[in-house]
């Protein structure tokens, strides 16, 4: 019987495990072969991620093996870049190549006593009046006294059939390729490019993660087929002339390419007897940005804690005692941190003409307005969410509208008026 049995190897399920390892009998299991390989990936850990990876990892040169010191805010107009330079503190994260963060993490929960179970998908849960069993799709169980959901958007069938709702789902699609760090410092004055046109998507960003010798691009998708995500991918890489400055001498192999769904809208309720729902299989995804790697690692933080005197007592972790988790993350990210997400998604998401105006409207005040830059780079620094300040995005929302074209004034406030209240 294990304490506590973990579905999902992603960052949410992989740094639980690793916390929980130190105090608890971990189970971590996932559907995918992690022992062979995992996917290879880069993404952006802003400082805000730093109180939730510990230092051993954070310091760790392989696993986070570049700097973040520039964000690029693009529209079609303007480059909204923010560093760190300007506002006293050079390094505003770092840039994490994720499959060997999660490697990482694997082996030192493993080290710490954790069994993993790769190649293992799990296709049915049972609930005892004293534990929870896991049964896998070649019919072996496992028993645990705690199940920990970090599935992520793989199908929402196993949360389901526990009670719990599932959020909604968008798709997207990212290509990796390398290229000598040499060339990709060359082309790139920036570590992370957030573009919106409209006519790559209504509903989400065009992005470049810049790794070490590595470089991460992709979209998020408007209701397109998979085979329509990758040759739009292919036409924006090959034809799209307001990043091939970026991409000159790279070459991409479309074969590559993953298209997954990205989930947002966190579900009402995350946990029940003997069960909690962690990261993206909760909806715990910003969005906006679609910022789903620090809700991770949050949520996971969180649940540690949580559970961790539980444990101890040899609770049978009642829905009440689990509820503490419920009330954190609201604390943490959707009572503050998460209003800023839901305020832009409906500002900016969903309509053409809309997106465009303001995008270009936002980007060109980053430009023009230091105290703009300031209150973005206030966020990426951000060491403790619940001091969240709202006020500072009503202030940029206020500034924003003062700033569009009559035109625009006369059609949006009403879109401005609604976001405020979010
Ligand atoms: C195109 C794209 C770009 C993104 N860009 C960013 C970004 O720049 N910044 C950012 O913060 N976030 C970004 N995200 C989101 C972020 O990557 C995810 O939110 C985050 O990785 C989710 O982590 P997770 O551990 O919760 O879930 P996942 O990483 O999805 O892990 C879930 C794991 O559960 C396993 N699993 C599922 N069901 C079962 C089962 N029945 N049995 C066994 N195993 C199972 C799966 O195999 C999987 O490995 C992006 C997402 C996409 C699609």
């Amino acid at each position: 019987m294990y304490d506590v049995a973990v579905i999902g190897a992603g960052v949410t399920g992989t740094s639980f495990a690793y916390k929980t390892s130190k105090y608890a009998k971990v189970l971590l299991i996932d559907a995918k072969n992690y022992s062979k390989q995992i996917p290879e990936r880069v993404n952006i850990f802003a400082q805000h991620n730093k109180p939730y990876v510990d230092d051993l990892f954070w310091n760790d040169k392989e696993a986070f093996p570049k700097e973040f010191l520039t964000l690029n805010y693009k529209s079609e107009k303007s480059d909204g870049l923010i560093s760190g330079n300007e506002f006293g503190s050079p390094q505003v994260g770092r840039i994490t190549h994720t499959d060997v963060f999660l490697h990482k993490l694997i082996n030192k929960a493993v080290d710490q006593g954790a069994t993993t179970k790769f190649n293992e998908k799990i296709s049915k849960i049972i609930r005892h009046t004293d534990s929870i069993e896991l049964v896998n799709s070649k019919g072996d169980s496992y028993h645990t006294k705690l199940l920990v959901l970090a599935s992520g958007s793989y199908g929402f069938e196993l949360q389901k059939s526990l009670g719990f709702e599932a959020p909604d789902s968008f798709m997207g699609i990212y290509l990796i390729s390398n290229a000598s760090e040499e060339l990709l410092n060359e082309n790139f004055n920036f570590q992370y490019m957030f573009h919106l046109n409209p006519n790559i998507s209504k509903n989400g960003p065009f992005f470049f993660n810049v790794g070490k010798g590595r470089i991460f691009t992709g979209f998020m998708g408007d209701k397109e087929t998979p085979m329509e995500l990758k040759s739009k991918l292919e036409r924006i890489l090959n034809n799209y002339q307001k990043i091939q400055q970026y991409i000159k001498g790279i070459s991409w192999n479309f074969d590559n390419v993953v298209i997954g769904d990205i989930s947002k809208h966190p579900i009402s309720r995350m946990t029940a007897d003997r069960v909690i729902v962690l990261g993206e299989a909760a909806g715990l995804v910003t969005a906006f940005f679609y910022e789903g790697m620090l809700c991770g690692l949050v949520s996971a933080d969180t649940a540690s804690k949580v559970v961790k005197p539980l444990v101890e007592s040899n609770s049978n972790f009642s829905s009440a005692e689990l509820r503490v988790y419920d009330k954190e993350i609201a604390e943490l990210l959707l009572d503050g941190y998460f209003r800023n997400g839901n305020a832009c998604e409906y500002l900016f998401y969903g309509n053409q003409s809309s997106l465009k105006s303001i995008w270009n409207a936002y980007t060109e005040m980053l430009v023009h307005n230091k105290t703009a830059r300031k209150y973005v780079y206030e966020v990426i620094m951000l060491q403790d969410l619940k001091k969240y300040n709202t006020d500072n995005d009503r202030w940029v929302g206020e500034k924003l509208f003062s700033t569009l074209p009559t035109i625009n004034k006369i059609t949006l406030w009403p879109k401005f008026l609604k976001a405020m209240t979010f």
